[in-house]
Order: C-alpha cells, then sequence, then structure tokens
C-alpha cells in the first residue's frame, strides 16, 4: 500500500482542528494496533496512522505539510547500497547521529484502556526505526540534491540469512515448549508460588535456532555501517523527516526491517536568508546608483551573475524582486528578493568631492566651514588612521 495523503490516512477533512485529529487517531490506532488486528497490512495501517499523527498533531510539522503538500513533505529516495565495506572517512558538511525512535504510540496510551500493549509471543517483531538528523547547507535546501550518509544499523546476518541458524532452520524452544513463557515454582513459608516469566532462552519468540550460527552467535543479526543516498527535495526545511524504508533496525527472523527516518536541519548561509520559498539578500550602492539608476551584478544562490536592474530613484532598504530565483520547488519557484542599501563613500577623490560640492551648492545647502573646529578634527583623526 502506498501511504496516501495524511488527512486521508486519518479520514479527517482538512480543516479539522486538533482535537478531531487526535479523536480520529485514537480511533484508527485502536482498531488497527497490531496486538488488536490480525487482519494483513493491520501493520503497515498502523504505521501509517503513526506516520500521518505524528505530523498533523505537531502544529510546526503541520503546517509545513500544509504548505508543502504531500509529495515534497514525504520525499525521499528508498535509497540504494553504495558499496559494502565503510571507507571511514569524513562526510565532509555535515554531522550525523543516531539514537532510538520511539512509538508515539507509547506516549498517547500508556496506562490507558490498552495498558501496557505486551507483545505476544505469535508473531516476530519488525525492527526499530532509526532517526538519524542531517544538516544541509541553504544551497542543497534550495535546489535539492542527493546524499550519501553512513547508516550504522543492524542487518540479517548474511551467514545464516537472519535465522540465527546454522542449518537455516528454527525449532521450537526446549525449555519453554514453544511458549515464551516459563512457569517458574517457589515454596515459601507462605506456600507455592507460580511466577511467569519470559522464558530466557528464547527471550520469548517461543523458537530457537537449530544449531546456533557462528557468525552472528544465533542472533540472526550483524551490526554494519552501509553508505547509503538519500535524495534531499528541494524546499526542504528544518525538522522535516525523510524515510528511507528498510533501512531501520533488522526486524525479528521472517520481519521486516525498521525505517530511517532523516531528519534535515537546514544551516544558515551567509549571503541569503530564507523566508518560505524566497531568499533574501543585500547590495550595497552608492549615491550615484541610487539617484541615476544602475544594473548591478548579483551572484545568485548557485553561483551564477545576474544583472540586478536597481530603478532610479531607489530608496534605502527598497527591494527588488528577481522572479524564479527562489527555492527551486516542483511547479513553483519561490524568488530572490533584493534588499537596497545605500553607501556612503568615505574616502573621495578630489574631482568626486568637487562633484558633491557643486550638488550642495545646486540644493542651496551650505557645507561644514573648512579649517574650523569639525574640519580640524576630521583631518587629524584621518592622519593618525592614515600613520
Ligand atoms: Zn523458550
Ligand atoms: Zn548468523
Amino acid at each position: 500500500m502506498t501511504p496516501g495523503d495524511y488527512y486521508q490516512v486519518l479520514g479527517v477533512p482538512r480543516s479539522a482542528g486538533e482535537k478531531e485529529i487526535r479523536k480520529a487517531y485514537r480511533t484508527l490506532a485502536r482498531k488497527y494496533h497490531p496486538d488488536v488486528c490480525k487482519d494483513p497490512g493491520a501493520e503497515e495501517r498502523f504505521k501509517e496512522i503513526n506516520q500521518a499523527y505524528s505530523v498533523l498533531s505537531d502544529p510546526d510539522r503541520k503546517a509545513q505539510y500544509d504548505r508543502m503538500g504531500h509529495d515534497t513533505y514525504t520525499s525521499a529516495s528508498r535509497g540504494s547500497y553504495t558499496g559494502g565495506g565503510f571507507g571511514g572517512g569524513p562526510f565532509g558538511g555535515f554531522q550525523a547521529d543516531f539514537s532510538g525512535f520511539g512509538d508515539i504510540f507509547d506516549t498517547f496510551f500508556g496506562g490507558g484502556p490498552f495498558g501496557g500493549f505486551q507483545r505476544t509471543a505469535q508473531g516476530p517483531r519488525s525492527g526499530s526505526d532509526l532517526l538519524m538528523r542531517l544538516q544541509v547547507p541553504l544551497e542543497d535546501a534550495v535546489a535539492g540534491t542527493d546524499r550519501e550518509i553512513e547508516v550504522s544499523h543492524s542487518e540479517p546476518c548474511p551467514a545464516c540469512k537472519g535465522s540465527g541458524s546454522e542449518t537455516g532452520k528454527v525449532v521450537n524452544c526446549a525449555k519453554c515448549g514453544g511458549t515464551g513463557q516459563f512457569r517458574q515454582m517457589t515454596s515459601t513459608a507462605f506456600g507455592q508460588f507460580v511466577r511467569m516469566s519470559t522464558c530466557p532462552e528464547c527471550s520469548g519468540r517461543g523458537r530457537v535456532p537449530e544449531k546456533q550460527c557462528p557468525s552472528c552467535r544465533g542472533s540472526g543479526h550483524t551490526r554494519t555501517k552501509r553508505k547509503i543516498r538519500v535524495h534531499i527535495p528541494a524546499g526542504i526545511e528544518t525538522g522535516m523527516r525523510l524515510r528511507m524504508e528498510g533501512f531501520g533496525e533488522a526486524g525479528e527472523y521472517g520481519a521486516p526491517s525498521g525505517d530511517l527516518f532523516v531528519e534535515v536541519a537546514v544551516l544558515p548561509h551567509d549571503r541569503f536568508i530564507r523566508d518560505g520559498d524566497d531568499l533574501e539578500t543585500a547590495i550595497h550602492i552608492s549615491p550615484a546608483q541610487a539617484v541615476i539608476g544602475s544594473a548591478v551584478d548579483v551572484e545568485t544562490i548557485d553561483h551564477r551573475h545576474i544583472d540586478v536592474h536597481v530603478p532610479p530613484g531607489t530608496q534605502q532598504n527598497a527591494v527588488i524582486r528577481v522572479q524564479g530565483e527562489g527555492v527551486k520547488r516542483k511547479g513553483r519557484h519561490g524568488d530572490l528578493r533584493v534588499r537596497v542599501k545605500i553607501a556612503v563613500p568615505k574616502h573621495l577623490t578630489d574631482e568626486e568631492r568637487g562633484l558633491y560640492h557643486r550638488l550642495l551648492e545646486l540644493e542651496g545647502k551650505k557645507a561644514p566651514e573648512s579649517g574650523g573646529f569639525f574640519g580640524d578634527f576630521m583631518g587629524k583623526k584621518r592622519k593618525k588612521k592614515d600613520r
């Protein structure tokens, strides 16, 4: 099943408020929880419901989702392995850290009517999800890019294909008879107590390897570092998560691996500020350029040079809009806003000073008297600095 629009997943209208979304989520989560619903595909559906709710219940992420649309928001490549080994070289430009990625279900239902949702011994558990944080330069968030990341996760052991058994066969656990539960009788002065606990031999799975695989010592998993390619779609914003299906931890034998979520943090840029899909940069022009108008060379975020037309009579802080030079989102590109700063020259040639004096005269305004206190003071300061 391909995951649909998050509103469709929860079956609520786009106008739905926090309460309605929460209510729909609770209803569906109860219905499709893998311990309750045994339909094929229930677990997948349950994951989708959680995914949808984790976005729509968070005001910031919901706003992003609404603005970007489903495809861009969730866009992520399935990824592909690039080479088995791991070079160990630094990944220029970004850092990664991994941490467990808890199921939000726990937060909402801990101690609720379904208190404690214990997994039973019957189904093999799918692998847990991983969360990785990735720092992305603004250039890459604007244009989109493919990045290679390194993920450290568990995979099914290649020697035993994940079974944990040298023979590839798993058998009922002898200690618990395949129930996964272990009965312990304790005699005390008050009588006999029967204590049920998870079978230590099979960890509650009920099944054990027929003959322990020597490579993974029966666990069925090996820890590996993999390089994977992540597609970062244009327009990505800080806090967005890309889902890399199947790149989480390995599941129990016969169950799928978890997913890897790559959470993006867009780094600030020294020349550009982002505002939604628009970018803003500043240019510094002379008073003459502001008065007469001018063509100014501006370097775009992808290092092209464009001529920006500054019209005559441009004021300080005026904004000139260059269409389509912002974030390169599919469909509609953002704009580049060029903010004009008028730089007053501090050092003039004699000819320039003469022309400014002439302008002052034409405006009928007085120049400071040369040789006066003000002139002297400025003169001394200049000399000191020159030396
Ligand atoms: Zn057992
Ligand atoms: Zn093995």
